[in-house]
């Protein structure tokens, strides 16, 4: 059996603590590996590497640390098909889509290549006479990553780039389902000629968590994952008096208005909604049909789902593939249950598809008519489940999203430009989509939500997240008058 351990000061260091999880391939069920899961000590060791290798790193200069970000891009695009298919094999998401994960991610570093540009500070000139003022950012020193298993390349990226971009050391503990991700971006870092200990990898779970939030080496944490651990990790890190920001998780709607163009609208549900088995921080949860669309809406997405080809990643022709555990399908196919139960119509059932044997299949399931009060609306599925909400206004549709404490993203599909204005401006929510369904802001923006998708204040990547892995330092400087010089300048001086 493959074991799959840290990456410890620049080279894979075997788990000691005894404790290990399985890792699966979900589209067959099998076991295809062991992840080591770390003790407080091995946590200990990495994060005293990364001490270490910060002391240095933040002394590099820019000029060379943005060096090393085009290598780390080169290798990354070099190597995409060989990181999808690593993704696809873990996670079970299809090939095309664990691709479009690698290139979302590479864009961070992209952005992170223009560090010179990105730490530039601001300068005043003759505050008073002979005094200047200027501001400059400096990295924390040593941070942490904890991330979640739907998107084991991108969402490291998200944070690494440019935590190490700006001077910091990053240790990355990955999610304990898909971790053989990590170490390979360990090593095309290392190839790129990132000094050892700068990047490190801890495997684990609660344990390694909790050792790197109680860590005094360790001055802030990024995390991504779902709602209810993002909150305690935000409160017990700010406890710890570390920086944290704290991703969580989502139910994002889509609203539809009665002129919006009908295929696209259906297309939009069908990709956002099943794409990626609805594994999603931005998937498609809810379509809120407005007014008199509703019954078209349905029929035409309805009339879509066939044609979803569900099986293996690795397969070309799929276009869904499986959940990641066996008691995740088994918790999403309960909602279908309990949508039924409390009176949404199953328009298609998602348990009766055709899928192959032995993985963690469940075909794609719409269900209509959902009452916001059941759990199917309340709850984060993470799974293929759309459910349809009909509101008679768009006065309505806007209530009910706002009334959600959920808030990552939402979309408005319509023709009608006063109507998706007045809901980028109105909606309580921190990623719109205007007949885009899934709003990912692009590396120079940043992602975030907000409620309770959101804990901290700094949304990930892009310029808050140079932001979040830096601090601002403020210098005031005087210099003696220039007649009192030991140097001839040769001219009076005015200032
Ligand atoms: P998760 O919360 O179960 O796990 C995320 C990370 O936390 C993993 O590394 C895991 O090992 C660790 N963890 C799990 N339980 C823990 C505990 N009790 N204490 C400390 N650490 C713990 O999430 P997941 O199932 O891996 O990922 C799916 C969730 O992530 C969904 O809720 C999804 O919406 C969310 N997500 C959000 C975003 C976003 O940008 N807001 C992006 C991707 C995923």
């Amino acid at each position: 059996m493959e074991r799959i351990d840290h990456w410890i000061d620049g080279r894979r260091v075997s788990c000691t603590s005894g404790r290990s999880a399985p890792v699966f391939n979900p589209a067959t069920g099998e076991q295809a590996a062991e992840v080591g899961l770390a003790s407080a000590a091995e946590v200990d060791a990495a994060v005293a590497a990364a001490s270490a290798a910060a002391r240095e790193w933040r002394r590099v200069s820019l000029a060379r640390r943005s060096a090393v970000l085009f290598a780390f891009r080169e290798l990354l695009a070099r190597h995409s098909g060989e990181l999808a298919g690593i993704v696809t094999s873990e996670h079970g998401k299809v090939l095309s889509d664990a691709a479009g994960e690698v290139a979302r991610g590479l864009e961070n570093v992209e952005f992170a290549t223009g560090v010179p540009q990105l730490l530039k500070g601001g300068f005043s000139e003759q505050v008073s006479t002979g005094v200047d003022v200027y501001s400059i950012r400096q990295p924390l020193g040593v941070v942490a990553g904890i991330t979640p298993f739907n998107f084991p390349v991108m969402v490291p990226l998200w944070m690494c780039a440019n935590a190490v971009a700006c001077g910091n050391a990053f240790v990355l503990k990955p999610s304990e389902k898909d971790p053989s991700a990590s170490l390979r971006l360990a090593e095309l870092w290392q190839e790129a000629g990132l000094p050892d200990g700068v990047f490190g990898v801890v495997q684990g779970d609660r344990e390694a968590v909790d050792a790197l939030i109680g860590h005094p080496g360790v001055a802030a944490l990024s995390f991504v994952g779902s709602t209810p651990i993002a909150r305690s990790i935000y409160e017990r890190a700010a406890a710890a008096g570390k920086r944290v920001q704290a991703l969580g998780g989502a139910k994002n709607h889509m609203v539809v208005l009665p002129d919006a163009d009908l295929d696209l609208a259906a297309d939009a549900a069908v990709s956002a909604g099943y794409g990626s088995a609805g594994e999603r921080c931005m998937a498609v949860s809810v379509v809120v049909a407005v007014g008199d669309v509703g019954d078209r809406l349905v029929e035409a997405i309805a009339a879509r789902i066939p044609k979803v080809k569900v099986g293996a990643g690795s397969d070309p022709d799929v276009e869904m593939g499986p959940l990641v555990t066996a008691e995740h399908r088994d918790r999403v196919a309960g909602y279908v249950e309990a949508g039924a139960a409390s009176g949404a119509r199953v328009v298609v059932d998602g348990r009766r598809a055709e899928v192959p044997a032995g993985g963690f299949f469940l075909g794609p399931t719409l269900l209509d008519g959902v009452h916001p009060a059941s759990s199917v609306y309340t709850d984060e599925i993470f799974g293929p489940v759309l459910s349809v909400v009909r509101t008679a206004t768009y006065a309505e549709a806007l209530e009910l999203v706002n009334s959600n404490p959920y808030a990552n993203g939402v979309a408005i599909f319509t023709r009608d430009g006063g109507a998706a204005r007045e809901l980028q401006f109105d909606v309580e929510v921190g990623m719109v989509g205007v007949n885009v369904p899934i709003p990912v802001p692009v590396a120079y923006y940043s992602f975030g939500g907000w409620k309770a998708s959101l804990f901290g204040d700094s949304h990930m990547y892009g310029p808050e997240g140079v932001h979040f892995y830096t601090r601002g330092k403020v210098v005031t400087s005087r210099w003696p008058d220039p007649s009192t010089s030991v140097v001839d300048l040769g001219f009076p001086r005015t200032h």
